[in-house]
């Protein structure tokens, strides 16, 4: 089990945003003592280069990026800002991303979770979105790809669609994605009949689920659609957009899930890659706002990968 986690991230400084350090931090003290942290591996790895990143953005977009963080700009979209030590951060994210996939599909490793910040998946391939700066997970998949698969899947629990990642592959046929959420809600993409289109078509599904949703149907409603998309898909390699703002006190979210909630989601997962991929499955690290619940949350989720 590989373990991403780093101090550098605490240099996207973003203030008093609900996306501040204070998360990181916590869920870096939780890991690190946890009874199971000595099991893990905590690879170094690089940032990842340009030619990583515009796999999915726009050149101008990351050019653009990088002279925002270097300027400074603090606000560059409605909620999201940037600080000097925002391009190293954003960068280290998805460089641990692409450094997971590298490890599951070259060694023996086979599950990864990467404590990664600013979020991902609601940049667009032309800008940031939603707190996001570089969508980190969609990176992810076009590195699998550029390995040399032909199929990857995407779980995405965050209770916010991720709009970005469904846009990079809309009509890709690669790469698959699965995202339930809370709707009506931010950033109100996200419908059951949004499926994909050309290529891509049967390869989105969306599962958009009410605010008062009990536990029972949230669950069944997650199997039922992400099993009917794995059979479809049969991917060699799950990446999981792991956000915790479906805990019910999250400050920026909230809907059904508490803490063990997230284990349970995390064997239905490793039980379908068990299935169609050998065991692979990467992590990265999305939303979750409440700073004592945000550590429980990804605890509960990487105690079930590191024990699987
Ligand atoms: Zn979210």
């Amino acid at each position: 089990m590989l373990l991403y986690l780093d101090d550098c991230f605490t240099q996207h400084d973003t203030g008093s945003h609900p996306e501040n350090k204070a998360r990181i931090q916590g869920v870096n003290r939780a890991l690190r003592s946890a009874p199971w942290f000595g099991d893990c591996t905590t690879p170094t790895w690089d940032a990842a280069t340009i030619a990583q990143l515009t796999r999915v953005h726009d050149a101008t977009y990351v050019q653009q990026l990088q002279a925002w963080c270097e300027q400074n700009a603090g606000q560059i979209e409605a909620d999201t800002v940037v600080s000097t030590g925002s391009w190293m951060a954003a960068t280290r994210g998805a460089g641990a991303a692409i450094h997971a996939v590298h490890q599951v599909l070259h060694t023996p490793e086979s599950r990864a979770f990467a404590a990664i910040r600013p979020p991902g998946h609601h940049a667009l391939p032309d800008g940031p979105m939603g707190f996001c700066l570089l969508n980190n997970v969609a990176i992810a998949a076009r590195y699998a790809i550029a390995q040399g698969l032909q199929r990857v899947m995407i779980v995405d629990w965050d209770v916010h669609h991720g709009n970005g990642t469904q846009d990079t592959f809309y009509a890709d046929g690669q790469v698959a994605f699965f995202s339930i959420h809370r709707s009506p809600f931010y950033p109100g993409t996200g419908a059951e009949d949004e499926t994909g289109t050309g290529r891509g078509l049967g390869f989105i599904s969306n599962a958009p689920v009410h605010a008062d949703i009990t536990r029972e149907k949230f669950f069944d409603t997650f199997d039922r659609k992400l099993e009917q998309l794995a059979a479809r898909v049969q991917p060699e390699l799950i990446l999981v957009s792991a956000g915790f703002d479906a805990h019910p006190q999250d400050p920026v979210g909230g809907l059904c899930l508490e803490a063990p909630d997230f284990a349970v989601l995390t064997q239905k997962v490793l039980a379908l890659a068990d299935i169609y991929a050998n065991g692979k499955i990467i992590s990265l690290l999305e939303g979750g706002y409440h700073l004592q619940h945000l550590p429980e949350c990804v605890t509960a989720h990487v105690q079930e990968l590191v024990e699987a």
